[in-house]
């Protein structure tokens, strides 16, 4: 019997079972620890592979033209953005498709992203509707809730935690992830000079996201912060998870303005040639204006596509309001609908609308809040009437919508 184990050898690499530490019998075969190990490997590999494709099975079809034609579909204006997320979408996901395993091969670097403008200028929506294109789960999270680990605050890791939650748990998918990261001029270094009392909402937390946005492996508390300490971690791998930060800066017009301006004396006759607009100055944005603001240069380094919001003019806010595909009248509608109630409103209503959220300085989010005062009184009586129509008309808005609304609104945005 002896014997006879002893020449008994692993089908797949010949090994004899002396050289193995286990070998598995099968019908008639035999297989050893290295091969189990080495199959388990490729199971791995493969089905990783195979979940990639199924997660955005289509993607590779959508070039950067068809990825704008979508985002166009959403969000009105803004078309430089769009030009410059889709073509960092479009190389993000090909990166993660291109097949690593040749040394000498061109690693492409994440396309991280950095949009400035000011709040209510579309940049939550315009990562929200990538993520919506790719079926990718979709987390936001707020800059100016972390801080450094071991200072009270969330640490960078509970971005993770909402992304993995967005994604219902599913490691893979979590790790295909996009993060809009808001407010990330809020952890702007304060002033110039790195202070000499530790910055612990400030640089720490630029520092702590550093290897997040770059690619790393990083322990997870699934349920977040620190109140379950018995909770078992999970490792999440941030190579191909998309980030998108974005923030008002707030002021950095004077930066780019002053840099312009210094421009202009060394170079004063191109500068008659290209005038500069005034108005809006972030379109001329550099990252070294981001510097200037107080990000530290390997933020800037890792967050490579930098691009900008315009001010939404009284035009685009009444674009905002009927032309998007889930446009804030378009839903009202499809509201009103289920109860069979027919809802239209005149033109001249919606340029009332516009005109207050300009005039009270509203914003888009504004022009939600102004439709849901105008018409809360008839989505509360008409569901129990024999109603079946609501005609909306400029003067039953501005019944609606009396000096003291406009007053709550504007101190709640
Ligand atoms: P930000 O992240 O810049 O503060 P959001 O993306 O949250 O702004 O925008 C707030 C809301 O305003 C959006 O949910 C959307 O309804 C509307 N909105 C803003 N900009 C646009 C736009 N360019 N096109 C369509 N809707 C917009």
């Amino acid at each position: 019997m002896a014997k006879k184990e002893e020449g008994l050898e692993c089908s797949f690499c010949g090994r004899k079972k002396a050289e193995t530490d286990l070998l598995i019998a099968g019908m008639d075969a035999h297989i050893c620890d290295k091969c189990i190990e080495q199959a388990h490997g490729i199971v791995l590999e493969e089905t990783a592979e195979l979940a990639t494709k199924q997660l955005v099975p289509d993607f590779k079809l959508k070039k950067p033209r068809e990825i704008k034609e979508f985002l166009d579909l959403y969000i009105i204006g803004q078309d430089d953005t769009k030009k410059s997320m889709s073509v960092a979408v479009y190389n993000h996901y090909k990166r993660i498709f291109q097949k690593t395993d040749d040394e000498n091969e061109v690693e492409i670097e994440k396309s991280n992203i950095i949009l400035v403008g000011d709040t209510g200028t579309g940049k939550t929506l315009v990562a929200k509707t990538i993520a919506k294109m790719l079926s990718v789960p979709f987390a936001i999270v707020d800059a100016t809730v972390l801080t450094q680990a071991g200072y009270v605050g969330e640490d960078v890791e509970s971005i993770l935690t909402r992304l993995l939650q967005a994604a219902d748990y599913d490691l893979k998918k979590a790790e295909k992830g996009i993060v809009f990261i808001d407010e990330i001029d809020k952890i702007a270094r304060k002033g110039d000079n790195p202070s000499i009392t530790r910055d612990v909402s400030g640089e720490g937390v630029q520092q702590a996201l550093l290897k997040l946005l770059e690619g790393t492996l990083v322990n997870v508390p699934p349920k977040g912060g620190r109140k379950h300490p018995e909770q078992k971690f999970i490792e999440v791998d941030t190579k191909d998870i998309l980030f998108v930060a974005g923030g008002a800066f707030s002021g950095i017009d004077r930066i780019i303005s002053k840099r312009l301006n210094r421009q202009a004396v060394g170079y004063s006759a191109s500068i008659s040639d290209d005038r500069i607009d005034e108005d809006n100055l972030l379109q001329y944005i550099v990252p070294a204006d981001l510097r200037a603001f107080g990000l530290i240069p390997e933020i800037i380094g890792r967050l490579p596509v930098l691009s900008y919001m315009n001010p939404l003019d009284a035009k685009t806010l009444r674009a905002i309001l009927t032309e998007p595909k889930n446009s804030i009248i378009k839903q009202y509608t499809k509201l009103f609908a289920i109860d069979d109630v027919e809802f239209t409103i005149d033109k001249k209503a919606l340029d009332f609308i516009v005109e207050k959220a300009v005039e009270y300085k509203l914003g888009a989010r504004g022009l939600r809040s102004l439709c849901e005062v105008i018409l809360t009184d008839a989505m509360f009586e008409l569901p129990s009437s024999d109603e079946k129509k609501l005609h909306v008309t400029k003067s039953y808005a501005e019944g609606k919508l009396t000096k003291t609304t406009l007053k709550k609104l504007r101190a709640a945005s």
